[in-house]
């Protein structure tokens, strides 16, 4: 049989860290299984969904490299694969489940539903959910009003014993077996609305059925709706898939992962500056584990070692700090020409190559690609790339006089040792290495007597405006003698202009 999972998102909101790790542990188990892994949008509740989070997820996907391969945009065998073009097939089967006397017609109105609600929040009841009111109208008569046009929705029959409530079981592939007293399941669920819409329940069940979904998997907050959906399967006489609920990721609070601990949706990562395997690197790590002491995976590899065995039941805790380690792994694997282009458009948007959204010259971008050795080691995020080099592309704004003078030394001091340097300016721009440049500096610094530290620190200020930067001496050759004697200049001649 053709394994086939699924990814069955509403777009009522971004794509999170959560749902994209469900995706992301459909597409590994699919690949790992030569099985395919389908997309299907579940948007039944058209009051919730919008175009711009289908977009969101398209694109989120696009961006972190992984896709279906069947699905609303890449069309397959079971399309449409977006539930509000399939509304028809869903009315015929929750009236096939009324035949069965598996559900029945409704006719009670939201304000009598209303009522009971208050009524038992006043009467401080633990009582949820429906109460059955319409469960013993005769079917013939129930079907007479239906038929006639009175307003009525179709809910599931949940059975229920005459003494001792049925339990329904099923073998959770990570849980193992679980067991619902139907006594606890949400009482007779609506499974198509009075608008003619199936629910979330029915419209799942139906199409994973017809989509012939072998393997379920999703977050442990679905866990309550699994019974009902195997009363489903066992209604229709189907048999029902594989289930897989995944830990849910929390926070190191051990709280569901929310707003309130940073950044939760692809987008804010993507814009943050992280790197797209950094983040597929580490969201398939919450919640499994593959090879003692290895934690980084390119995709294929975790294509090569998922299965469901690597799952953990624990908690899955998301640790920022953890991811923030992934994007500098990633970053110092790239070569320079691949680092300048994904830190690009972080710089363009920052307005690096000369105004905002302005695009580099092609002189800019070779500068661009030659500086990455200088800020690769310490990058954290794709963002900090224009901030860390702006000195490169334009002049820097002059610091404070203070700026430039060394520790126990006054501005004297100062000027005598940056007119020192100066003299090292050219010297170390035409250096071969760093090495090449330390040398120089060194034999210099030992033969006029000053300390290597005090001499080199008002040089830096001059150069990068700052006494901490990108290192001095690829700076230097960067960006050529002759520039940097200006800065230099510049610096010397802000410096001297002091009174005293
Ligand atoms: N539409 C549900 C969601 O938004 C799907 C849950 C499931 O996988 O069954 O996550």
């Amino acid at each position: 049989m053709q394994i086939k999972d699924r990814y069955a998102p509403s777009p009522t909101g971004l794509q999170h860290i959560g749902s994209v790790r469900t995706a992301l542990f459909d597409y590994l188990f699919a690949r790992s299984t030569g099985g395919k892994f389908i997309l299907r949008l579940e948007d039944t509740d058209q009051s919730r969904c919008e175009e711009r989070f289908v977009q969101n997820l398209y694109d989120t996907f696009r961006w972190l490299g992984f896709y279906w391969d069947e699905g609303p945009d890449v069309g397959g065998p079971s399309a449409p694969y977006v539930q509000s073009e399939r509304r028809e097939i869903y009315r015929n089967y929750a009236l096939e489940l009324i035949e069965k006397d598996r559900a029945y017609y409704c006719f009670c109105s939201t304000e009598r539903l209303d009522k009971i609600r208050q009524e038992r929040e006043a009467a401080h009841s633990s009582q949820t959910g429906y109460d059955r009111q319409c469960r013993n109208i005769p079917r013939e008569e129930a079907r007479r009003r239906a038929d006639g046009g009175e307003p009525c929705t179709v809910r599931l029959k949940i059975p229920l014993g005459e003494r001792d409530a049925p339990v329904t079981r099923y073998h959770d592939l990570l849980l193992g077996d679980i067991e619902w007293k139907n006594s606890d399941v949400n009482p007779d669920p609506v499974l198509l609305k009075s608008d003619g819409f199936p629910t979330y329940h029915l419209a799942n069940v139906v199409d994973d059925h017809l989509m012939e979904i072998t393997h379920v998997f999703r977050a442990q907050e679905w866990l309550p709706s699994t019974p009902l959906h195997i009363i489903m399967y066992e209604a229709f006489g189907w048999t029902a898939p594989e289930f897989c609920h995944f830990p849910m990721v929390v926070g190191t609070d051990g709280k569901k992962l929310s707003k309130r601990h940073g950044a939760t949706s692809i987008d804010e990562f993507r814009n943050q500056g992280y790197l797209n395997e950094a983040l597929v690197n580490y969201v398939a790590l919450l919640g499994a584990s593959y090879e003692e002491g290895k934690e980084v995976y390119s995709l294929g590899e975790l294509a090569e070692r998922f299965s469901l065995d690597k799952l953990n039941k624990a908690q899955a805790i998301f640790d920022y700090k953890k991811l923030e380690w992934y994007n500098g792994v990633y970053i110092r694997m790239k070569s320079d020409r691949e680092l300048a282009e994904l830190c690009q458009p972080y710089a363009v948007t920052a307005g690096l190559f000369g105004g905002p959204a302005r695009e580099p010259s092609e002189e800019q971008r070779n500068l661009f690609i030659r500086a990455m050795p200088l800020i690769r080691e310490r990058l954290v995020y794709l963002t900090e790339a224009a901030p860390k080099l702006g000195y490169l592309f334009s002049e820097p704004a002059l610091p404070p006089v203070e700026e430039f003078i060394p520790k126990k030394a006054d501005l004297t001091a100062a000027v005598d040792l940056l007119r020192r340097a100066r003299d090292l300016v050219t010297s170390l721009a035409e250096a071969e290495s760093d090495e090449d440049a330390e040398v120089r500096v060194k034999e210099y610094a030992e033969a006029n007597g000053v300390k290597l530290g005090d001499l080199l620190m008002p040089l830096r200020v001059a150069i990068t405006g700052a006494r901490v930067s990108p290192p001095l001496f690829g700076s230097l050759r960067i960006l050529g003698a002759e520039k940097a004697l200006v800065r230099t200049d510049r610096a010397l001649a802000a410096l001297t202009r002091q009174p005293g």
